[in-house]
């Protein structure tokens, strides 16, 4: 029986077999190719072994020689293996000093083998790696520990390689350290990616983080499965306890509805869904913008944005611009922009009343394709000098549109480098307005006549041609209606006023083009004659309108006669105002009325004077009642059959500081057109009053009465009151006060007139006609006055004159107020012929200088006492007259 052990052994256990196995069966085999088997077995133990020794020694030889031709094979190809390896390969020694380096390793640190050797291969270590590297190494050196690590190095080029190093320990068959092997690999290009890729990652973080949307992933079933990112989202908490839940948490019913909708479509299309919704957070309204973006077949991403804030600020913005629109569509302004060339480039805005430009095709025309050539001229050159100096341009212009001008204004304003923008506005109505107004701020309502304003500006023209041409003269007419009052008074304004307007018709048929018919006011006009050569034609005007008006002119169904009085100033050098000329034609004028009226006077300085003294009186007159200047005189009012003085006529007399006394005729006119009359009037009631009162007191038996002249001004209702309180305030008794007014003031407003003396006879005071037969009789009315008295006017009572017409006057009024029961007194007797007459004719009471002057109180109060009898004594008439 033979037992076989087979084993491998390497082939050195030969020997030691040999040695000390004896006869054991070995059986063993190489792997090598050369030594296939070795089969020994126990037959005799010397034979057996020399053959095994022998065996043996041939083939030690031979093995050496394979050895050392395997090992020679061996590192050659190692050698080139390591040379074309693109791995870096290095060898140290036990000491740990590198003895071997392959290129590649010299190409990953950039340094020669030999610069390796020599300096050591930790020289191009990164700085920053190096403390960590050599750690390691060391510690592979000492503690038998692998190498294997990634570190950097610096490169001899500059730059930074990163590199996989590992290494291990090589040992001798004895297991002592014999050096250490150990690879280096280049992972710069991995270390770059990683880099890459870790950025991109922080990148992509950052990114969503800064998205302020809500990301989430959402599957099809519509159950959160991460969320990505949640900014701005806090209020809902921490959403990751929300993964694994529906989208109906916390979502109303409609909007997860409409979620899971778009989740559908988003993955059935495979492409984003955009939608909005609103919901209510804390009453506060949302409005989240949702996308769906599908992310797997099964899977989508949802970004949803808060886009309130976007939302209100769109919806401000298309408030304003519809705000803008409809200011825009407000404005008035027809509104354009033009080119440097002249073209028109866009229509802002325009206004119903710019019919030529209700049409865009407009835009890209030019100006003067569309404008008369005068109008594209001027709105062109406007445009220049806007481009030339950048400041606002403003003109106005007139524009025919249709059969009516247009005014405009217009503005152009540089709203680029090469553009400007035209603003135009329609202006008409201001422009008409103000036109009306300029001819009604010079002309007057009534007649249409240029008024005193443009008269005024006339006359200064005219004073200004004159002077730079010497030789032309011109002349200023004043002209005032005789009796116009009388017409208005006795037949009402509108009668008044139609007179007044066929009187300016005819001023304005008599003169001339260049000439200018003004009215001043009330009655009074001028007339400028420009452009004669001397007074003559002047005169030769005058004279043709003083003839006109001798015709009859004939108001509603009345013929009026109306009659002027013409002042005539020629210019000349002491006329340096146009007020100058009004003054002096006014003079004359005034000088025509008072003598004789319906004629004209030609001035002259002397009617200056004149004029100058009425305004000195005037301005005199309003200091006279402060300075206590008035006085009352008093005349005697007779019994023409006893000669007892009835009562007193108060007649007004003016102790002027220079002049001395001033007689009523002088001043009642002026304070009369200046007003004064009003205070004036109060101050004389209450002397006459006052004087009355004491007389009653001191002389009872008298029963004397006195009369006070009343102005046409003073009969107002004011009047009334007044009356009353002196009646009181001086205890007068019933009757004894007369007022004394005129025919003429009776005739203004018969009705009112009628009322006003009935409540005056009411308070006991008795009201007498003065100068009756001199106005414009007012017969018809006199039965229906409440009157008490007639006094007769001195013109009446004149027996010297011829004129037998007078006395039979007299004889009828006495003849009348004897009729009508009135008591009739006679002014103005001067003779005992006169007396004796009035007497004769049945005239009661009688007044004049046969029996007193106008006295002062002491001298009346004298009167009274003495009797008039004594007064007239001596002229040995006294029998004569009783
Ligand atoms: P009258 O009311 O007709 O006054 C009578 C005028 O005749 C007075 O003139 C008087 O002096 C004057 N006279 C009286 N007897 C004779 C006479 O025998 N022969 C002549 N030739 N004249 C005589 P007097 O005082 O100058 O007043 C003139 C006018 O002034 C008055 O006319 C009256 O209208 C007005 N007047 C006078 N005093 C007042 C007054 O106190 N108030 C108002 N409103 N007017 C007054
Ligand atoms: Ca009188
Ligand atoms: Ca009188």
């Amino acid at each position: 029986m033979t037992l076989v052990l087979s084993f491998a052994l390497p082939y050195w256990m030969g020997y030691f077999l040999d040695g000390w196995l004896g006869p054991i069966f070995i059986a063993g085999w190489e792997l090598d190719d050369t030594l296939q088997c070795v089969m020994t077995c126990s037959l005799a133990a010397g034979a057996v072994v020399l053959l095994y020794r022998n065996f043996f020694l041939d083939r030690e030889i031979k093995q050496r020689k394979i050895v050392e031709a395997r090992l020679q094979a061996s590192e050659e190809r190692y050698a080139s293996l390591a040379n074309t390896l693109l791995v870096g390969v290095f060898c140290a020694d036990a000491s740990g000093q590198v003895v071997y380096v392959n290129p590649h390793y010299c190409k990953i640190v950039g340094m020669p083998a030999a610069s390796v050797a020599r300096n050591g291969w930790s020289q191009a270590l990164h700085p920053d790696d190096r403390e960590r590297v050599l750690t390691a190494w060391f510690q592979t050196i000492q503690t038998d520990q692998p190498f294997d690590m990634e570190y950097r190095f610096v490169h001899a080029d500059g730059t930074v390689r990163w590199v996989y190093g590992q290494c291990i320990a090589e040992r001798d068959p004895y297991g002592q350290v014999s050096g250490y092997i150990g690879t280096l690999t280049d992972i710069s290009d991995r270390k770059r990616s990683e880099e890459s890729l870790k950025q991109s990652e922080a990148h992509y973080r950052a990114l969503i983080n800064a998205l302020p949307d809500l990301i989430m992933r959402v599957n099809r079933a519509g159950i959160y499965l991460e969320f990505l990112a949640s900014p701005e989202f806090q209020v809902l908490g921490n959403l990751t306890d929300w993964v694994g839940l529906y989208i109906s948490h916390q979502l109303p019913s409609d909007l997860a509805k409409q979620r899971l909708e778009a989740i559908q479509k988003a993955l059935e299309s495979q492409s984003i869904q955009i939608y909005e919704q609103t919901l209510s957070i804390d009453g506060h309204q949302q409005i989240e913008q949702v996308r769906v973006v599908p992310y797997s077949h099964d899977e989508v991403l949802m970004l949803v944005q808060d886009i309130t804030e976007q939302r209100q600020s769109e919806l401000a913005l298309q408030q304003s611009e519809t705000h803008n629109q409809a200011i825009l569509k407000a404005i008035p302004d027809l509104m354009f922009r033009v080119g440097a060339d002249g073209c028109y480039r866009e229509f802002i805005s325009e206004p119903r009343n710019f019919s030529l430009f209700h049409n865009t095709t407009l835009t890209g025309q030019h100006m003067n394709d569309l404008l008369s050539p005068e109008l594209a001229a001027r709105q062109l050159n406007y445009l220049r000098k806007t481009l030339q100096t950048g400041d606002v341009q403003i003109y106005e212009q007139q524009i025919q549109n249709g059969d009516c001008h247009q005014y405009e204004e217009v503005r152009v304003v540089r709203s680029g480098p090469d553009e400007v923008l035209f603003m135009i506005r329609d202006i008409s109505d201001r422009v008409n307005a103000e036109e009306r107004l300029k001819h009604d701020m010079y002309h007057d309502d009534l007649t249409g006549l240029p008024n005193r304003s443009l008269l005024m500006e006339r006359l200064a023209l005219a004073l200004k041609r004159t002077k730079r041409r010497p030789q032309t003269q011109f002349a200023v007419l004043f002209l005032d209606l005789d009796n116009f009052k009388v017409v208005n008074d006795s037949l009402g304004h509108l009668v008044g006023d139609e007179l007044l307007l066929k009187v300016s018709t005819q001023l304005k048929l008599l003169t001339r083009e260049t000439d200018l018919a003004a009215r001043l006011g009330g009655d009074e006009f001028v007339l400028l004659l420009e452009e004669i050569n001397d007074v003559s034609e002047a005169v030769m005007v005058a004279e043709r309108i003083l003839k006109t008006l001798q015709v009859p002119i004939k108001v509603g169904n009345h013929k009026v006669f109306s009659s002027a009085s013409i002042g005539i100033v020629l210019r000349s050098e002491a006329h340096k105002h146009p007020t100058d000329l009004l003054r002096d034609a006014d003079s004359a004028m005034y000088w025509a009325k008072h003598n004789g009226r319906a004629r004209y006077a030609i001035f002259s300085p002397d009617m200056h004077q004149q004029a100058m003294k009425r305004l000195q009186i005037e301005n005199d007159l309003r200091k006279a009642l402060d300075n206590k200047e008035f006085v009352l005189y008093y005349q005697p009012i007779v019994d023409l059959e006893t000669l007892k003085i009835k009562g007193f006529e108060s007649l007004i007399r003016w102790r002027h500081p220079q002049r001395g006394l001033v007689f009523p005729n002088e001043f009642i006119d002026i304070s009369e057109d200046t007003g004064l009359i009003i205070p004036i009037g109060q101050w004389i009631l209450h002397q006459a009053c006052r004087q009355l009162a004491v007389w009653q007191a001191q002389f009872p038996d008298h029963d004397l009465s006195i009369s006070v002249n009343l102005s046409v001004k003073q009969l107002q209702t004011s009047l009334l009151q007044e009356l009353e309180a002196v009646m009181t305030q001086y205890g007068l008794r019933q009757n004894s006060l007369i007022l004394e007014i005129t025919e003429s003031m009776l005739v203004e407003n018969v009705e009112a007139m009628h009322d006003l003396l009935n409540q005056i006879r009411a308070q006991g005071i008795c009201l007498s006609i003065d100068d009756f037969g001199t106005g414009y009789s007012s017969l018809r009315y006199l039965h229906q006055l409440p009157v008490n008295a007639l006094k007769i006017d001195r013109a009446f009572v004149n027996l010297t004159k011829q004129d037998t017409r007078n006395q039979v006057i007299a004889e009828s009024v006495i003849a009348l107020s004897n009729l009508l029961q009135l008591s009739t007194v006679a002014e103005g007797i001067e003779t005992l012929e006169q007396c004796q007459w009035l007497k004769m004719l049945g005239c009661s009471l009688g007044q004049g200088f046969l029996f007193s002057q106008p006295v002062p109180t002491k001298q009346a109060t004298e009167l009274l006492k003495q009797g008039l009898t004594q007064q007239i004594e001596g002229t040995e008439l006294l029998p004569l007259l009783i």
